[in-house]
Order: C-alpha cells, then sequence, then structure tokens
C-alpha cells in the first residue's frame, strides 16, 4: 500500500508562483487519487511487494498510468520550495548543465520550450543517463524516465490541472515562473 506524500512546504508557501488551491487540487485530489487507484488495483496483481519504481518498470495499463503518476508527481513536489527570484543551479548539476548546455540560461530555454510544445498532457524532463550524462525527455501522460533506464532528476508537471486555476491556458508563463521554485538541492542528490 502506498501513502500520500506529505509535501515539503506549506500549502501557501509557494505562492504566488503557485497558488494554495492549486495545492490543494493538485496534491489533495489529483495526487490522492493516484494513491487511492493504485492501493484499490494492487491485491491480486502480482505487485504488491514491489517498490514504486518496479512497479512503474514493469506494469501497464492501470496500474501503470496510477503508478507512474505517484512517482512523477513524488519527484516533482519534492524539488520545490518557496520562491526565490534569482534562483539557480548550484554544485555538481549546476557544472554539468553548463559544461553540456554552454549556459543554464540555454538548458532553462531548451527545457521550457520542450515543456511548452508537449502535446496533450505530460511531463518534461532533466535524467542522467548510466554515464551520468544529462537528457532533456518530453513524456507523455504518466510516462517516467526510468523506463528508458534514465535517472530522472527535475521535472514540470504539464498536464492542465498543474496550472489551469492560476494560468488559465498560459502553459508557457506557467513554466517561466516555475524556475524560482527548483530547490536545486534535492536535484544534486538526485544526480550524486
Ligand atoms: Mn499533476
Amino acid at each position: 500500500m502506498f501513502s500520500l506524500i506529505t509535501l515539503p512546504f506549506a500549502p501557501d508557501a509557494l505562492q504566488p508562483v503557485i497558488s494554495a488551491d492549486t495545492i490543494a487540487l493538485h496534491h489533495g485530489k489529483h495526487l490522492q487519487t493516484y494513491v487511492n487507484n493504485l492501493n484499490a488495483a494492487l491485491p491480486g496483481s502480482g505487485f504488491e511487494e514491489l517498490p514504486l519504481e518496479e512497479i512503474v518498470k514493469k506494469s501497464s495499463g492501470g496500474i501503470f498510468n496510477n503508478a507512474g503518476q505517484i512517482l512523477n508527481h513524488n519527484l516533482y513536489f519534492q524539488a520545490l520550495r518557496a520562491p526565490q527570484a534569482d534562483n539557480r543551479p548550484t554544485g555538481k548539476i549546476a557544472a554539468a548543465i553548463e559544461a553540456q548546455f554552454g549556459s543554464f540560461e540555454a538548458f532553462q530555454k531548451e527545457f521550457t520550450q520542450k515543456g511548452t510544445t508537449l502535446f496533450g498532457s505530460g511531463w518534461v524532463w532533466l535524467s542522467a543517463d548510466a554515464d551520468g550524462k544529462l537528457v532533456i525527455t518530453q513524456e507523455p501522460n504518466a510516462q517516467n524516465p526510468v523506463t528508458r533506464g534514465l535517472r530522472p532528476l527535475l521535472t514540470f508537471d504539464v498536464w492542465e490541472h498543474a496550472y489551469y486555476v492560476d494560468y488559465q491556458n498560459r502553459r508557457a508563463d506557467h513554466l517561466a515562473a516555475l524556475w524560482q521554485l527548483i530547490n536545486w538541492e534535492v536535484i544534486n542528490q538526485r544526480y550524486e
């Protein structure tokens, strides 16, 4: 059985980038529903004893969709913190981004553009491959880079439920503002 994660911030701590209303819906309703659905589907599935990431790698259909969305949202919410105006990567991930993309700004532009242009619902990810090389991917619906052997580091949720209350159809504006919330210490821990 899986539980809804506790957020590492107060519901109103991300304002004005993400409102307390959006957090109440996104974490309290959408993510809770994925948790409830997975827990209801697990008995008799053969996946009961597996950790979440293994379920995502091995399942399909409804179990995959709900497990994938739990993993995706846990990685998303756990890397957010209160807005900081000039929020930039630090440490090892900052050096890797500069080495590979030329600058943080060039990386930011490509990542945001891939999030903005993803058609329909899904996620944009920064991941590391087996050699530590960084890759940006667009993943539809509940997909997660772990299914392709990548280690997920950073993600933006581009499902409409993530921004519609605060930004209506303005996905690009939401993604541009999200950079203020990224907790680069968490991203560095994932990259270690
Ligand atoms: Mn979401």
